[in-house]
């Protein structure tokens, strides 16, 4: 990150700097290099240099506009919300980190921090909503806040993790997304010991979530549309892996599960997994497809089932997360790639052809 300012605008001298990034600047115009502003940090800031960042499905949806209904894309857009550095300063009244410290940012940088759920430390749920890490409103520099596929980043110490140095850091950057995405719905709905538990899809938050309901003791399936990830599965643990095209697979679990995590970034037939529930059994959907999916009602209250979401997780449960990862040594699967390969990555993603999440090395964008 420079120090330089932008000639234009004097006054900002005193209150930003320039880093660089990759940016969309339109829902097709794939992402590019690009150079925009970051706040000096404030008395509660810490500025981070940031050596990695995961590419998570809504990056993808985010910056080609795909949830226009609900969050329209402001342009440049520069996605990014696992995030992983080193703090190189820190305002005066930072307590919690030093310059050197390794440090994470995951999907939120503020929040009003007085309603119930920010009081209760759920500031994903928070009445204003969170000012999110890109696309949100940024409250200090004006337009919107620009996520981690950048060098550097500027965020109050209240939203920034700390991160034990023992993990592999690249696999840890997903954690901040794909991590407590998957971690915090299987803890709100106690899944445990004794319970037989469905996740959807093998993607990025799909293999955290595998990993996750295995680390707390519960019988763990797999499904998947991709025959080419069985391995994969029952390498992170799961008893059974059912490749949900096939018909007579799905029958065969017919009302057994306690609960299923849903991962899936697409259309597809959710009634199908309804079915797979026993009777007060919960569907929880993460997965954020474009278009609605359609419900047969009669599925759910024929047996009192539940279908339900989930959204991130806030900065307490986010730390006890990283705490958990690093006392288990639980870490994504990622492929680490340059920033300047970005756009395939994209695609790739599409295909579901990524094992399991894609991290850029933000060295690249030197
Ligand atoms: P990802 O790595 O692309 O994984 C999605 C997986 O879904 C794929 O690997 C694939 O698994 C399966 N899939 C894809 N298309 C499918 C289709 N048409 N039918 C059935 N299965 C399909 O994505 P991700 O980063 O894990 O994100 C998944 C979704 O969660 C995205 O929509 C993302 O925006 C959302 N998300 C939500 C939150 C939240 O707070 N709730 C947070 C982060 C992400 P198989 O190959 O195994 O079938
Ligand atoms: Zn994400
Ligand atoms: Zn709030």
């Amino acid at each position: 990150m420079s120090g330089a300012t932008p000639q234009s605008a004097q006054q900002e001298k005193s209150v930003s700097q320039t880093a660089k990034a990759f940016a969309a600047q339109s829902p097709t115009s794939g992402l590019a290099p690009s150079t925009i502003r970051r706040r000096i940090p404030g008395v509660q800031d810490v500025q981070i240099d940031i050596l990695y960042c995961g590419v998570c499905h809504s990056d993808l949806h985010q910056a080609r506009n795909e949830w226009q209904s609900v969050m329209p894309t402001v342009y440049p857009c520069v996605p990014g919300h696992e995030i992983v550095g080193r703090v190189v300063k820190t305002g005066n009244a930072v307590t919690k980190f030093k310059a050197g410290d390794i440090a994470a940012v995951g999907c939120m940088v503020d929040s009003c921090r007085k309603c119930a759920s920010c009081r209760a430390g759920e500031e994903q749920y928070c009445d204003t909503f969170p000012t999110l890490t890109y696309n949100g409103e940024d409250k200090q520099l004006g337009g919107v806040t620009y996520g981690g596929y950048s060098e550097s980043i500027v965020v109050d110490e209240a939203f920034v993790l700390r991160v034990s140095e023992k993990l592999n850091l690249a696999g840890t950057a997903p954690l901040l997304c794909a991590g407590i995405t998957t971690y915090s719905p299987l803890r709100h709905w106690k899944v445990g010991k004794g319970q037989k538990v469905g996740v959807v899809g093998l993607g990025g938050l799909g293999h955290m979530g595998v990993k996750f309901a295995s680390a707390f003791g519960a019988e763990v399936v797999l499904f998947t549309t991709s025959p080419n990830k069985i391995a994969d599965g029952r390498r992170l643990g799961v008893h059974e892996v059912v490749v949900s095209k096939n018909d007579a697979e799905m029958q065969k679990h017919q009302q057994s599960f306690d609960f299923i995590l849903d991962t899936v970034s697409a259309e597809h037939n959710l009634n199908a997994y309804i079915d797979l529930l026993k009777r007060d059994g919960t569907l929880t959907m993460v997965g954020a497809p474009e278009q609605p999916l359609p419900i047969t009602v009669f599925g759910l209250l024929m047996k009192r089932r539940q279908l339900a979401g989930s959204s991130i997780g806030g900065t307490r449960e986010t730390q006890e997360m990283l705490d958990f990862c690093a006392e288990h040594n639980i870490t994504c699967d990622v492929e680490v790639i340059r920033a300047q390969q970005i756009n395939e990555a994209y695609e790739r993603l599409l295909k579901s052809d990524v094992k399991y999440r894609f991290v850029i090395d933000i060295a690249s964008l030197q």
